[in-house]
């Protein structure tokens, strides 16, 4: 995975929790860099449990992997539940990317759990990513954005804001306004005018949907974001991931290419 091509560089956690990983003795080799910090969790909290124990943390088809053997329990009332450990991190590791530890889902392209920021890299092989790092797109906006795109209609507009434009350039389509309709982004909501004056009623109704709409929604992800956001038009969890920075990577030879 990703062994050629851009790479977003990992969160420094990821790599201060591959380096307390190698410190525990845990054999971690084939634990990607980005589910180090879970698997680190893990770790501390077997090892809290069974002082001793040796430690495998793999990943494999995807999924986050773990053996453990040995060690003395810690306490008379015997050992955390292995089950309850296994069940708790294969739930962070499902929410991980794999590749930079930032929010990620199960790659509907790769046998991996991916950001959508990683993703694009992975599968385009291009250091030019069209949006910044983001929560991960559900299933209904990447399919608008999709269609978008296909149509060759409104292939600019942000993703998160992509079902709400497809909707409404169906909506303009059925009462004969879409020819005049002009799309703009105001960067905290999607806008349109109308060429030849307004006035329409079925307009402004279709208008002022559009623009409440967009204005409730994250344009990076189509999460609800409140009208009093740190950051207008983006919901708290973009943001977040976007004030950390982010710089993408060329795997050869580890040269920037840019942000
Ligand atoms: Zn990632
Ligand atoms: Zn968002």
């Amino acid at each position: 995975m990703g062994e050629q091509g851009y790479f977003l560089r990992p969160l420094p956690e990821t790599g201060v929790a591959v380096l307390s990983l190698r410190g525990l003795g845990v054999v971690a080799a084939d634990l990607p860099q980005g589910w180090a910090p879970a698997g680190l969790a893990f770790a501390i909290a077997s090892l809290a449990s069974r002082p001793g124990q040796s430690i495998r943390l793999w990943e494999e088809g995807g999924v986050f992997r773990t053996a453990v053997s040995g060690g003395s329990s810690a306490t008379a009332d015997g050992d955390i539940d292995e089950m309850f450990l296994d069940w708790l991190f294969d739930d962070v590791t499902v929410r991980t990317c794999q590749l930079c530890g930032r929010p990620g889902q199960p790659s509907q392209k790769r046998v991996a759990v991916l950001c959508d920021f990683c993703e694009h890299l992975l599968l385009t092989n291009d250091a030019a990513a069209p949006f910044p790092p983001r929560l991960p797109l559900f299933d209904s906006a990447a399919s608008a954005q999709l269609e978008l795109i296909d149509r060759g209609i409104l292939a600019w507009v942000p993703a998160g804001w992509a079902r709400v434009a497809l909707r409404t350039f169906e909506r303009l389509d059925d009462v004969r306004l879409i020819q005049k309709a002009i799309f703009s982004d105001k960067g905290d909501h999607l806008a349109i005018d109308i060429s030849g004056g307004g006035g329409i009623v079925a307009f402004d109704q279709i208008r002022s949907d559009l623009e409440d709409s967009t204005r409730a929604r994250c344009r990076h992800c189509g999460r609800w974001s409140s009208p009093t956001a740190t950051v207008p038009g983006q919901c708290e969890g973009c943001t977040a991931i976007q004030a950390r920075g982010w710089e993408i990577i060329r795997a050869r030879n580890g040269g920037e290419v840019g942000r």
